[in-house]
């Protein structure tokens, strides 16, 4: 009986040792191929021209604009070029807004002064000289709706709430002043104002405007942003004459049923091609800017991951799709169209990956998934570690990618220091000259990394 059972404990000690000895030996495998993930990353300018020509060639990639479309079509090319599987672009159908120029002008006794400013989408437009009316400023749409209409009535409301550098995480800081931007003009319109300006959201102190989008449900009326400086300046100025008139003028139109795309390409899986793993980011940008953090960045990012399995012939399960979607900016259709356009009787969507964080150094990636696949994922970080992941965390996935939880799959967010995010997001600054190039490709191993340890490992 003792003998039998030391017999037993024996193999079954064998049976741990070989089982731990093939865990390390495949952590060690895993190590190697991430090594060699980065080394071609760190190696291959792809990513990074294709960055530059996004920013530098195509700014302004509002949906609707031709800039959105010939960035589509240079990167539709690029794939074709690297010869993946699949290449070509998703048309759906939307309404877009575009705008051809817009100003706001400070009428003092001294002359006209013009603000630093930019048009938030949808502002509606003005006809003629303008709009040109008394200013009222403050601080909350809370405080705007204490006041009595006639207050209100015939104005510009100015909302003028700087961000709280008290925020440690900057997202928090952008949440907490950015309704202002998102609700505040419509509030302002349903109290009689004519126009609403809004201080920049952004803890710079520069004078370059941050623009993005305002909620309007029917009805619209002109809503830009200011700089930081103008929007000082114009607050002291208000201090000693507070009749002082302001000149609004924005040439804009809503862009009706047109067509528009998502350009999709992926390279098929070895094992199971109908488990499709997606990787992506948006291709759109504000109209003001050259999208270089946000995202263009995501998007070569994501991007560069099916050059990488390519060339160093990674034998992928399942099959690994990239996704630039459209519009993630304005009404977020492209998520939505893609979303919907799923037949799940041809492909089983398995996994979603979204970048839409900057290319500054990764930090982590955030999880909207089972507990179990949670425990997973957080296997990977020790692998991951060495580019940069500190964390892997329950959170948030993604706007593109979060119409597929609708499938039960995970989602995942890349996330980075986002300490610079709020400095350039939405601005002229949003520069290529603001990228480098190793933070990038750092961010960029990580990606592909998770990529190729969820096809490996996942089994749900
Ligand atoms: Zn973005």
């Amino acid at each position: 009986m003792f003998i039998s059972y030391f017999y037993r404990m024996k193999n079954l000690l064998t049976v741990l040792i070989f089982l731990a000895a093939s865990a390390v030996f495949s952590q060690n495998a895993d190590s190697l191929i991430l090594r060699k993930i980065f080394e071609n990353a760190i190696n291959s300018k792809d990513a990074y021209n294709n960055l530059e020509y996004l920013c530098n060639e195509t700014p302004g990639r509002l949906m609707g604009s031709e800039s959105s479309i010939k960035a589509l079509n240079y990167l539709k090319s690029y794939f074709e070029k690297l010869d993946v599987d699949t290449v070509y672009l998703q048309a759906y159908k939307t309404d877009s807004w575009r705008c051809n120029s817009s100003s706001v002008i400070i009428k003092s006794p001294e002359g006209d002064i013009e603000l630093s400013a930019v048009v938030l989408g949808p502002s509606a437009k003005t006809y003629g000289d303008g709009i040109t009316a008394n200013v009222i400023e403050v601080q909350s749409i809370e405080e705007l709706n204490k006041m009595e209409r006639s207050e209100i009535k015939g104005k510009v409301v100015f909302f003028n709430r700087p961000v709280k550098n008290t925020f440690t995480d900057t997202f928090q800081m952008y949440s907490e002043a950015v309704d202002q931007r998102a609700r505040g003009p419509e509030a302002a319109m349903e109290k009689g104002a004519v126009a609403a300006i809004v201080r920049s959201v952004t803890s710079l102190s520069d004078d370059v405007p941050h623009s993005g989008s305002t909620h309007f449900d029917k009805d619209r009326i002109p809503a830009l942003a200011l700089g930081v400086k103008s929007a000082d300046k114009l607050s002291e100025m208000l201090k000693n004459d507070i009749f002082l008139n302001l000149n609004i003028k924005v040439d804009a139109e809503i862009l009706t049923n047109i067509t528009t795309y998502n350009l999709i390409a992926e390279i098929k899986g070895h094992e199971k091609p109908k488990e499709v793993i997606l990787v992506g980011g948006h291709i759109d940008s504000w109209l003001n800017t050259a999208g270089a953090h946000d995202d263009g960045a995501g998007i070569v990012q994501t991007g560069d991951v099916l050059r990488i399995f390519k060339e160093l012939q990674i034998q992928n399960k399942r099959t690994i799709r990239f996704v630039a979607f459209m519009d993630e900016e304005y009404t977020q259709s492209g998520g939505k169209h893609y979303a919907e356009s799923i037949d799940t009787l041809v492909e089983r969507p398995y996994f979603a990956l979204e970048a839409d964080a900057g290319a500054f150094t990764p930090t982590g990636f955030t999880f909207t998934s089972t507990e179990a696949q949670l425990e997973l994922f957080k296997t990977f970080k020790p692998l991951l570690e060495p580019y940069g992941i500190k964390f892997i965390q329950a959170g948030w996935g993604g706007v593109d990618i979060y119409p597929l939880k609708k499938f039960n799959i995970p989602l995942t967010a890349f996330r980075t220091d986002t300490h610079r995010y709020f400095d350039l997001h939405h601005s002229a600054n949003d520069t290529f000259d603001k990228i480098n190039f190793r933070e990038l490709q750092m961010g960029t191993t990580c990606i592909s990394g998770l990529i190729f340890l969820t096809d490996k490992y996942g089994d749900w």
